[in-house]
């Protein structure tokens, strides 16, 4: 079987590219490389097929889609924070809407989505389950939840099988960015201060690369027809401040004072920053997967990657 991973050469979806190579599938991979790089796929260059192009494209479309079975949709504008809401319109929505319909003309009807806790927006419920109501705060979230509508739409006119994965903070080497390598990159800057966006409280989940890919490949697996979202996330959630002490603990610093901005709206990083996630996984539990590593074990594990990576 041979499969697509769409933005194969980021940072999620190089890791789930290697790991559907090691399960036995053929895999081709569509990216642009404007935040991806060969260097991420170093590793299985001569084993994968790299189209580069864009998913705006419907010609590079049709080029990747072209003798697949199934298409891992990862490529997007991962930015959270506020920006320019027509680029999450054209990379996210536009994009996919693109992809499905090079899907149907090609009777290719098997769609695993890159999508995000932040389509819950200020969730009423913590731990928060799949059937809570779809309230996204941010244009990011929204386009996502866009995204996931489309798709569950192909699944019910077309006949498409649809997964869609809520991912809470993905964290692990390769990472283009997020708080971690934020914190990393101002330390080195300053080993005596460190700014942190918002009050410090804001309270995540996160879930480390390899867990993220593992429940990707198997609620895709399990997954007969329909649409089907999944939240993936660790079992806990821990504060921005906490993030903060690994990561000053693991770059081996002392007497780090902390300035935290404030921040926003009641102590957000920013606008449209969701300030508690925590994810219920007790639909991907039910199934029989569960998370290797909890958010802290995460974190840490991910700190001393990047400060690996991106060296002294
Ligand atoms: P990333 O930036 O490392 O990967 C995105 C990849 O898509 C890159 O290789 C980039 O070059 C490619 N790309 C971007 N726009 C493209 C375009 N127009 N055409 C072709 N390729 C394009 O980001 P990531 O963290 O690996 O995120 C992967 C997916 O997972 C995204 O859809 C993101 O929204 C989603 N997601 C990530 C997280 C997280 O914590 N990292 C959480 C929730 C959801």
């Amino acid at each position: 079987m041979k499969v697509l991973v769409t933005g194969g050469a980021g940072f999620i979806g190089s890791f789930l590219a290697e790991k559907l190579l090691q399960k036995g599938f053929e895999v081709k991979i569509l990216d642009n490389f404007s935040t991806g790089t060969l260097k991420n796929l170093s590793h299985i260059q001569d084993q994968v097929e790299i189209v580069r192009g864009d998913i705006r494209s419907p010609q590079d479309l049709e080029k990747a889609i072209n003798g697949v079975d199934a298409v891992f949709h990862f490529a997007a504008n991962p930015e959270v924070r506020i920006g320019d809401p027509g680029e999450h319109f054209e990379h996210n929505i536009l994009a996919t809407y693109l992809l499905l319909e090079t899907m149907r003309k090609k009777n290719v009807k098997d769609i695993v989505f890159a999508s995000s806790s932040t389509v819950y927006g200020d969730a009423q419920k913590l731990p928060t389950p799949e059937d809570s109501a779809l309230k996204p705060i941010s244009v990011y979230g929204a386009s996502k939840l866009a995204c996931e509508s489309l798709i569950s739409s192909y699944a019910h006119t077309y006949g498409f099988k649809g997964v869609a994965l809520r991912y809470a903070n993905v964290v692990g080497p390769r990472a283009t960015r997020g708080v971690i390598k934020d914190f990393i990159l101002k330390l080195k800057a300053n080993p005596r201060e460190l700014e942190i966006l918002g009050d410090g409280t804001q309270t995540k989940s996160y879930i480390w690369i390899d867990d993220a890919v593992d429940a990707t490949i198997f609620a895709w697996e399990r997954t007969i027809e329909g649409f089907e979202p999944y939240n993936v996330g660790s079992i806990d959630a821990i504060s921005v401040k906490e993030v903060a002490d690994i990561v000053v603990e693991v770059m081996g610093l002392r007497d780090v004072s902390y300035r935290f901005t404030g921040g926003v709206m009641g102590g957000r990083g920013w606008v449209g920053d969701v300030k508690y996630m925590h994810l219920d996984i007790a639909k991907l539990l039910r199934m029989g997967w569960s998370p290797k590593y909890s958010s802290r074990e995460a974190v840490r594990k991910a700190a001393m990657s990047l400060v690996r990576e991106i060296g002294t």
